[in-house]
C-alpha cells in the first residue's frame, strides 16, 4: 500500500458550460430549492454575540460536521472555498454561552416538554450535574463528587456490567483513542460508537471482500471517472459540498448515476453556492436514476452481474475484466454459479426494476473503463447490510475498478468521527490499528503495558438491551457512560429504549448540551458532565475524513465554558480514580502525548505525532488502498462473495417503509421543511399511483402502522418507487422493530413492512379488534 500520494487540490474550469444548467432563469426563481444566502445570514445573526470566535473556528478549525473533511475553508480536492450550511448550523454549538441556572435547574417535566431542537438552543452545560430518583431538578456537584460517584460504582460491579458509548459528531481521534484504552484498562470490552448504527456494515464488508476498512479512493477520483454511482446515498443533502465535486466531475464528462427508491431532488439538480454559474443557473447532477425497491439492491446487483455473464457468453471480455479477475480475485466461479441460478423474474420482482433497465446499467458499467461506487445508509441500514456492500465490491472487482486512478469503493461518512472512532479502537471488535485478534491484542498490549480483556464486548444495541436483564446476570448493564448521543432519537423503538435507559443504576451523559435522553430517570443517578468542543481542547485534536485524511484542528482562542474539560482528560481522570495503583499506565501529559502513542498503537496513523499546526494533515494508506489490485488480504486477492437474495418480507398490498433525512444533520433537525421537496416532518412520501389504489389523496391525513407502532402523517405524492414509502428520521422510528441486527456488523434494521391507511378509516374502525386483526394478519404474512 501507499505507493501513490494524493496530488492535492485541482482547479475548476473558468468558462461556464450551459449544457449543465438547470434553467436560464437565475437563482432558480420559482423552483423549490434551498436559499443558501438567506440561511447563511441566519447563522451570522445566531452567532452575532461571538462573531470573531465563530470566524476563527471557520477559518482555522477542522469542520465538525460531516466527514467530507475540510480544514479552515479549504479542502484537498478543489481549489476555492469549502463551506456549507450544515457546518454553519453546527457552528452555534461551539459559540453558545452556558445555560442559565434557571433553565439548568428547571423542573424535570418542564425540560422533558422540550424537543431536542429547543434543548440545543438553550446553551452549553456549564458544570457537572446529578439527579437521583425522586428529585425534580438537576443539582450542581463538583467534578470530584461526580467522578468519585462513577468510579465507586465501577469498582463495585463486574466489568461486563458497564459500557461506554461515543457519538460520532465533533469527537476527536484523541478522545476515541483514550476512551478505547481506558475501557480496556478498567477491564471492559463494552465500548461502541455511533458508526454501529450508520456505517458498520461498510467496514465489515470491505474487510471480508478486499481487506480494508475504509474508502479505497479519494474525492479526486470522482472527477473524470467514467461513471460515478451513488447507491443509497443522498450526498447532496448529507455532505453538501460533495455537489461541488459532482459539478467538477460533470465538467470532466463523468456520468453520474443515482440508485435510490426516491428520485431525490437534491441529487437531480443543485445550485452549488460557491460555483458562480451553478449558483446562478443550477447544475443538472444525475444523468440517470434507477428507482429500486427498498431492500432490492442485492437483486439489482445480481441482475447487473447476470447481464454481464450473458454478455460474456456472446463475447468473451465484453463485460468482465478477466485479466484483473485472474490476477487479483478469488471466488469467480462460485459467484457466477450463484448469480446465474437466479431467474430474471425473481430479480425483477425483488429489485423493482425490469430486466431491460437492469441491463442498461450493466451496459454502462461494462463500457466504462473506470468507475467509483459511493454508498451510504440506503445500503448499510438493513439486516443484510454487509451483503449489500459486498455486492458493490463484487461489481468493482469484476470490472477491475479498484486500486487505481478514478476507481474505487467509497462509504461516504455522515459524521466527522465515523472513520476515526473504530480506527482508534472505540469499538467492541477493534483495537487501535485493527481488529481484535491474537496479533492485534499482542501488538496493542505491548504499547499499553497491560492485558486487554479477552471476552467479546457488546454492540450498543445489545448493551442497551442488557439493562433489562435480571439483576444477578453477569451482563446486566448497571452503568452506561455516554459521550454524546441520543438513543431515544436514533435507535428503533423509542419506548423500549426509554425502558432500557431507565433500568441502569447510573447513566453518565458527557456532552456539551442537553438532549431528550438526558432527562430519562435512572435507578440511582443520572450524572451530566460538561465536555469541551474540539476547538477548546488544549493541544488541539484530529479527525479522519471519509478519504482517510487525518486533519489537525488546533485549539482556538475564544471564550470558554468554565468547568468544561477535554473529553480524553475526563476518561483518564476516571481511570485513575478506579485503579489508582496502576494510574501511571494510563497517564498522558497532554494531547501531543496522546498522538505520540496513537502513532505507536495504530501503525496506519504513523504521522499523526507530527500534526501540530493549523493546516497539518496526512492521508493514511496513500491515494489508493489496494493499489494495483493488491489487497491486504491473506493472499493479496479480493474475494468475490456469493450473497443470497434476501427475503422480502412484504405481503401484497402492504408497503415497505424506510427513513430519510430532511433539513437536518443526522438527528439534529434544522428546519421543519425540507427545502428540496417542500416536505414537512410529518409528510409521508408516497407514489401517486399507490395513493389512487388506496383512495388516498395528496394532503390526506394517513396512518402508517405495523405491529411495532404507528405514525400519523399526511400523504405527499413524490416520485418514489411504487410499494415503498418514506418517513422522516427520527420521527418514523416507532415503526422500526427493536432487536433486529445485521448478523455480521450488528447494525439495527431500519426498514420494515407497514400498512398505510387514511386516518379516517383507521380511526373510524379503531376498535381494538380491527387493529389487532390487521396486525395479526401482517404478522402471519411476514413471519
Ligand atoms: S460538506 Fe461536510 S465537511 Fe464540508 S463544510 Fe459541510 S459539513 Fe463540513
Amino acid at each position: 500500500m501507499e505507493k501513490t500520494k494524493h496530488t492535492g487540490p485541482i482547479k475548476l474550469p473558468k468558462k461556464p458550460d450551459p449544457s449543465l444548467w438547470v434553467s436560464k432563469v437565475p437563482f432558480g426563481l420559482g423552483k423549490i430549492k434551498p436559499h443558501h444566502i438567506r440561511d447563511t445570514m441566519k447563522v451570522v445573526w445566531e452567532n452575532k454575540d461571538n462573531l470573531p470566535y465563530a470566524t476563527r473556528i471557520l477559518t482555522k478549525g477542522v469542520c465538525d460536521g460531516c466527514a467530507l473533511g475540510v480544514q479552515g475553508l479549504h479542502d484537498q480536492t478543489l481549489a476555492g472555498p469549502h463551506i456549507c450550511t450544515t457546518r454553519l448550523n453546527v457552528l452555534r454549538l461551539n459559540t453558545m454561552k452556558a445555560m442559565k441556572p434557571d433553565i439548568l435547574h428547571a423542573d424535570i417535566d418542564e425540560l422533558r416538554n422540550m424537543s431536542s431542537t429547543e434543548l440545543r438552543k438553550l446553551g452549553r452545560i456549564p458544570y457537572p450535574l446529578i439527579r437521583r430518583p425522586g428529585e425534580r431538578k438537576f443539582k450542581r456537584i463538583s467534578w470530584d463528587e461526580a467522578m468519585d460517584t462513577i468510579a465507586d460504582k465501577i469498582k463495585s460491579i463486574d466489568p461486563k456490567q458497564y459500557a461506554f458509548y461515543l457519538t460520532s459528531r465533533g469527537i476527536t481521534n484523541e478522545s476515541y483513542y483514550v476512551a478505547a484504552k481506558v475501557s480496556r484498562f478498567l477491564g471492559t470490552n463494552n465500548i461502541d460508537n455511533a458508526s454501529r448504527i450508520c456505517h458498520s456494515p461498510s467496514k465489515t464488508a470491505l474487510t471480508r471482500s478486499v481487506g480494508i476498512g475504509a474508502s479505497s479512493c479519494n474525492y479526486l477520483d470522482w472527477i473524470g471517472t467514467d461513471v460515478l454511482v451513488f447507491w443509497g446515498s443522498v450526498a447532496a443533502n448529507n455532505q453538501p459540498v460533495s455537489t461541488k465535486y459532482m459539478y467538477a466531475a460533470k465538467r470532466k464528462g463523468t456520468k453520474i448515476i443515482m440508485i435510490n427508491p426516491y428520485y431525490e431532488p437534491s441529487m437531480d439538480k443543485y445550485w452549488v453556492p460557491s460555483v458562480p454559474e451553478s449558483a446562478l443557473f443550477g447544475t443538472k447532477i444525475a444523468d440517470d436514476v434507477y428507482q429500486v425497491n427498498i431492500g432490492g439492491d442485492i437483486a439489482f446487483m445480481h441482475g447487473v452481474m447476470k447481464h454481464w455473464f450473458e454478455m460474456e457468453e456472446k463475447e468473451h471480455g465484453s463485460a468482465i475484466d478477466h485479466s484483473f479477475v485472474l490476477e487479483h480475485v478469488n471466488g469467480f466461479e462460485e459467484l457466477r454459479e450463484k448469480v446465474t441460478a437466479y431467474d430474471w423474474a425473481q430479480l425483477e420482482r425483488t429489485s423493482g426494476l425490469s430486466k431491460e433497465r437492469i441491463g442498461e446499467l450493466a451496459e454502462i458499467l461494462a463500457k466504462s473503463t473506470s468507475g467509483v461506487f459511493v454508498w451510504s445508509m440506503g445500503l448499510t441500514q438493513h439486516r443484510f447490510g454487509t451483503d449489500n456492500i459486498s455486492q458493490v465490491a463484487n461489481l468493482a472487482l469484476l470490472r477491475g475498478f479498484l486500486g487505481r486512478k478514478h476507481c474505487g469503493l467509497m462509504p461516504i461518512r455522515g459524521h466527522s468521527g465515523v472513520q476515526g472512532s473504530g480506527e482508534m479502537g472505540a469499538d467492541p471488535f477493534s483495537l487501535p490499528g485493527g481488529a481484535i485478534n491474537e496479533e492485534g491484542r499482542k501488538r496493542v498490549e505491548e504499547v499499553w503495558g497491560f492485558d486487554i480483556p479477552e471476552w467479546q464486548g457488546d454492540i450498543v444495541g445489545v448493551s442497551l438491551e442488557n439493562a433489562l436483564l435480571p439483576e444477578e446476570h453477569e451482563r446486566k448493564l448497571k452503568l452506561y457512560y455516554m459521550s454524546g448521543g441520543n438513543f431515544l432519537e436514533t435507535m428503533p423503538d423509542p419506548d423500549f429504549v426509554k425502558d432500557c435507559l431507565e433500568n441502569v443504576d447510573i447513566r453518565v451523559h458527557q456532552d456539551i448540551i442537553f438532549n431528550t435522553s438526558t432527562f430519562v430517570d435512572a435507578k440511582e443517578a443520572v450524572i451530566v458532565l460538561p465536555a469541551m468542543t474540539r476547538y477548546e481542547q488544549p493541544g488541539g485534536g484530529t479527525s479522519t475524513s471519509t478519504e482517510r485524511m487525518v486533519y489537525f484542528s488546533p485549539e482556538i482562542k475564544g471564550p470558554r465554558i468554565g468547568e468544561a474539560r477535554s473529553e480524553w482528560e475526563i476518561y483518564v481522570d476516571l481511570a485513575k480514580r478506579v485503579k489508582q495503583e496502576d494510574s501511571y499506565l494510563i497517564d498522558f501529559k497532554d494531547a501531543y502525548a496522546v498522538r505520540d502513542e496513537i502513532a505507536l498503537a495504530a501503525p496506519n496513523y504513523n504521522g499523526i505525532q507530527h500534526l501540530k499546526e493549523s493546516g497539518d494533515l496526512f492521508q493514511w494508506g496513500g491515494a489508493w488502498l489496494c493499489e494495483g489490485g493488491i489487497c491486504p488480504t491473506a493472499d493479496g486477492k479480493g474475494n468475490l462473495i456469493a450473497v443470497e437474495l434476501p427475503e422480502r418480507r412484504k405481503p401484497e398490498g402492504h408497503f415497505y417503509v424506510t427513513t430519510r433525512r430532511g433539513k437536518q444533520f443526522n438527528s439534529m433537525i434544522y428546519g421543519e421543511k425540507d427545502p428540496f421537496n417542500d416536505a414537512d416532518r410529518y409528510d409521508v412520501l408516497m407514489n401517486k399511483e399507490d395513493g389512487k389504489t388506496h383512495e388516498i389523496k395528496e394532503g390526506d391525513a394517513i396512518v402508517v402502522y405495523n405491529k411495532y407502532g404507528s405514525f400519523n402523517g399526511r400523504a405527499k405524492f413524490v416520485p418514489i418507487k411504487s410499494g415503498n414509502v418514506e418517513v422522516h428520521w427520527p420521527e418514523g422510528n416507532p415503526l422500526i422493530p427493536k432487536g433486529v441486527y445485521e448478523q455480521f456488523a450488528g447494525i439495527p434494521e431500519y426498514n420494515t413492512a407497514v400498512i398505510v391507511e387514511k386516518a379516517e378509516t383507521y380511526y373510524a374502525q379503531k376498535d381494538t379488534k380491527y387493529v389487532e386483526k390487521r396486525v395479526e394478519e401482517l404478522e402471519m404474512e411476514i413471519s
